[in-house]
């Protein structure tokens, strides 16, 4: 048997390249997985690590799921139920924001980041566009850049218009399976194809077509960039969908308010009004980021 990376999925048929060779197999699923794992609508995601064997026909079948490090779920869409994997082990997801055209906006940066943290994917920023940057811009970009970083997450500022952006990019993306998610006109696909020119991102691959004819799902793939590295190409993923996190929860997945949210007198404290909070002494100590603050309270207030 050998193993593989499910790169491209059509629900039915899955597209598997070697781990250690160039081949990409058409693999079968067979129906117990199926069964298996009901509580999900597709039981082998893209980007999943699997088992598979080599049929007579030169078709493969793959024999064992491996266990996914992280992966980032998809609200199943009308009428079915549970969970849908948009794409399993990733490396690093990388919001991207363009400092002008349009503008930064720092709320989407820490809304993704929260969704980061909440299914343990690692995460980055890039600011693009970095050529358009006006008096001031670079200034700002700089203190963000400090902040982020004294978070633990990557930071990376570039313009298709500067190489040596593009390579440091590039270098980021080396072996690892990457994604990016931002809002439309920040540059992603622009980016992606700096990186690697010959890419032809965005061919409109649709899949899945179901049985009713009326509903077509278009599902990740990865594909191949900077020395076996991957990127999840989203067909229409902009923004990473919030999971289901109670609001005595979100301070979790803002790292500087886990030991300041110790010292607070309530267990499901919320840090906004409550008396003996620690997260509000830490931020008017000036230990917790005054943006970082507002974008809690906005995330925390878009919470049911
Ligand atoms: P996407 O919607 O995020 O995939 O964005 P696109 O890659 O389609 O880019 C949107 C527009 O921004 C296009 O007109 C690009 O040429 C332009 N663009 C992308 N990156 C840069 C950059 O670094 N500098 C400048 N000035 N324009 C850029
Ligand atoms: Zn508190």
């Amino acid at each position: 048997s050998k193993q593989g990376r499910v790169i491209q999925s059509t629900g039915k048929w899955y597209k598997v390249a070697e781990k250690d060779g160039d081949t990409i197999y058409d693999c079968r699923l067979p129906g117990r997985f199926r069964l298996d794992k009901k509580e999900v609508t597709n039981p082998v995601a893209v980007g999943d690590n699997v088992t598979f064997t080599v049929e007579s026909d030169g078709a493969g079948t793959i024999t064992e799921i491996h266990e996914r490090e992280n992966y980032i779920p998809r609200q199943a869409t009308h009428g079915r139920r549970g969970e849908q994997i948009l794409a399993a082990n990733i490396d690093r997801a990388w919001v991207v924001q363009s400092v002008r055209q349009p503008k930064l906006n720092l709320g989407f940066i820490d809304r993704f980041l929260v969704t980061c943290e909440a299914y343990e994917i690692p995460a980055g920023i890039i600011v693009n566009k970095m050529d358009l940057a006006k008096k001031g811009d670079e200034a700002f970009v700089e203190d963000i850049r400090e902040l982020y970083i004294g978070l633990g997450y990557s930071f990376l500022t570039t313009s298709i218009h500067n190489e040596e952006s593009i390579s440091r990019l590039e270098k980021e993306l080396k072996a690892k399976t990457s994604v990016f998610i931002g809002p439309s006109g920040t540059g992603k696909t622009s980016l992606l194809n700096a990186v690697q020119p010959n890419l032809g991102l965005r061919t409109g691959e649709v899949s899945g077509y179901s049985n009713k004819g009326k509903h077509t799902t278009t599902f990740a793939t990865l594909i191949p960039v900077s020395e076996r590295g991957y990127i999840v190409d989203t067909p229409g993923i902009r923004e990473l969908g919030l999971v289901n996190i109670e609001k005595s929860e979100l301070s979790l997945f803002f790292p500087e308010m886990l030991e300041p949210r110790e010292h607070c007198k309530y267990y499901n404290c919320t840090h906004t009004h409550e008396p003996g909070c620690g997260v509000v002494k830490a931020f008017e100590e000036g230990r917790i980021d005054p943006d970082r603050y507002n974008s809690y309270i906005n995330i925390l207030q878009s919470l049911d």
